[in-house]
C-alpha cells in the first residue's frame, strides 16, 4: 500500500498525459509555451479569481507574493507555527521577522485568537512594524478567512493564503487560492494537485500585483524581456509540467470526490478509536493528509507498519522549535497546541485511489 499513489493516478490519466507530453515534444517551445498560457487560465477560472500566475515552486510563489507586497527588514509577518517550513523560511529570506503563532485546537489552522493577541504583543513592543498575515490551509482544510480577513481590515495587515496543501478545498463555495490579498499553491507531486516535477502558482484579484508578479518571475523584465527595470528572479513553470498539470487538473473535480470518499470511510471506521478531523461547516477540504492525533502515535504507527499501512508525521517539529528560529522565540508561554500537536500527531495513506 503507498501513502501516495502516484503510480495508479499516472495509469489512470497515462493516454492524456503521454499525448500532452509528446505535444511539447513536437513543438518545442520548453519554456512559456502554450500550455502555460493555456494552464494559467484554466486556473484562474477554476479557483475564481482574475489572474493565476504559474511558477517553478510554492515555495518561489510564496516570496514572490513578498516581493509583491513589498515584506522586508523590519517588518512582523505573522505566520502559523505549525506548518512546513517555507511559510516561516519565504519571510525570513525578505529579511522580515516572522511571529509563530499558535494552532486552533480543532482544526490545526492558525488560531484567530491567539493572532490577535501576537498582533497587539508586536504593536506595544514597538519594535516591529506588523505588515502581513500569512494563513497556511493545513492538510487541505482552508484557514478561519472571515475572522482572519476582519483581523487584517482591523490592523491594516496584508493578508497571504498558503494554499500548498489547500488547493481544490473551500468555505462557503468560494475556492482555496482566493483568499486574502495574494495566494499561492504548489505542485509538487504530493500535493492535491501535483505535477511531475516542481511546480507552483500565484493568484490575485489585483492588477498591479500581477503585473509586479509576472514581472519579479522573469528577472525583473519590464515591457521589453531584455529591459529589466527590478531586481527579479527565474522562476517559470516548465511547458512540461503545465502540459501534464492541464490534464491532471481536468481530473481534479473527480479526485476530490474520491478523496472526500476515503475520508468519510476513515471518519465511519476510525472517529470510535482516534480524534478524527473534523470540517468545520461550509467548509471543504481536499484532504492533502488525513490527521489523526494521539498521545501513544509511535506504537499506533509501528502497529500500522507491521500490517503494512505506512504512516508519516507532518509536522514533528513547530517553526518556533526550530535550530535556525531559536533566537526568535520571544514568547514565554510558546505555543501549547501546536507543541502538543508536533507530539501525537501522525497521518495516514490519502490519495483519489485509496
Ligand atoms: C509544500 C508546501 C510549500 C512549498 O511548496 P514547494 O513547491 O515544495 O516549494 C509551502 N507551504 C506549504 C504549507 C507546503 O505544504
Amino acid at each position: 500500500m503507498q501513502f501516495i499513489d502516484l503510480a495508479s493516478q499516472y495509469q489512470h490519466l497515462k493516454a492524456r498525459i503521454d499525448m500532452r507530453i509528446q505535444n511539447v515534444l513536437d513543438h518545442g517551445q520548453y519554456i512559456m509555451g502554450p500550455e502555460v498560457q493555456e494552464l494559467e487560465e484554466a486556473l484562474a477560472e477554476y479557483v475564481g479569481v482574475k489572474h493565476a500566475i504559474t511558477c517553478a515552486n510554492g515555495t518561489d510563489a510564496l516570496t514572490l507574493s513578498m516581493m509583491a507586497l513589498e515584506i522586508k527588514e523590519g517588518d512582523a509577518v505573522f505566520c502559523p507555527t505549525f506548518t512546513f517550513f517555507a511559510t516561516a523560511e519565504t519571510i525570513a529570506f525578505q529579511r522580515a521577522t516572522p511571529i509563530f503563532v499558535d494552532s486552533d485546537e480543532s482544526t490545526f489552522n492558525i488560531c484567530p485568537k491567539d493572532l490577535e493577541r501576537c498582533i497587539k504583543q508586536t504593536i506595544a513592543e514597538g519594535k516591529l512594524s506588523p505588515k502581513a498575515i500569512v494563513a497556511v490551509d493545513l492538510f487541505g482544510l482552508p484557514a478561519n478567512y472571515p475572522e482572519l480577513e476582519k483581523l487584517a481590515k482591523k490592523y491594516d495587515l496584508k493578508l497571504i493564503e498558503d494554499a500548498a496543501q489547500g488547493f481544490g478545498g473551500s468555505i462557503n463555495g468560494k475556492r482555496a487560492g482566493s483568499f486574502g490579498d495574494i495566494a499561492t499553491t504548489s505542485f509538487f507531486p504530493a500535493k492535491p494537485l501535483g505535477c511531475y516535477g516542481d511546480g507552483g502558482a500565484i493568484f490575485t484579484d489585483n492588477d498591479e500585483y500581477a503585473e509586479l508578479i509576472r514581472s519579479y518571475r522573469v528577472h525583473g523584465k519590464g515591457s521589453d524581456k531584455y529591459d529589466n527595470v527590478r531586481v527579479g528572479m527565474n522562476s517559470r513553470l516548465d511547458t512540461i509540467q503545465a502540459a501534464i498539470l492541464l490534464e491532471k487538473l481536468a481530473e481534479f473535480p473527480r479526485e476530490l470526490t474520491c478523496r472526500d470518499r476515503a475520508a468519510a470511510e476513515y471518519e465511519k471506521e476510525l472517529s470510535g478509536s482516534y480524534k478524527t478531523p473534523q470540517v468545520p461547516k461550509g467548509y471543504t477540504s481536499s484532504w492533502a493528509q488525513y490527521t489523526l492525533v494521539d498521545e501513544n502515535r509511535d506504537a499506533i504507527m509501528r502497529e500500522y507498519k507491521n500490517k503494512g499501512i505506512p504512516t508519516a508525521i507532518y509536522y514533528g517539529t513547530c517553526m518556533h522549535q526550530q535550530t535556525v528560529f531559536k533566537a526568535l522565540s520571544f514568547r514565554k508561554d510558546n505555543c501549547p497546541v501546536a507543541e502538543r500537536l508536533a507530539k501525537q500527531v501522525f497521518s495516514l495513506p490519502m490519495h483519489a485511489y485509496l
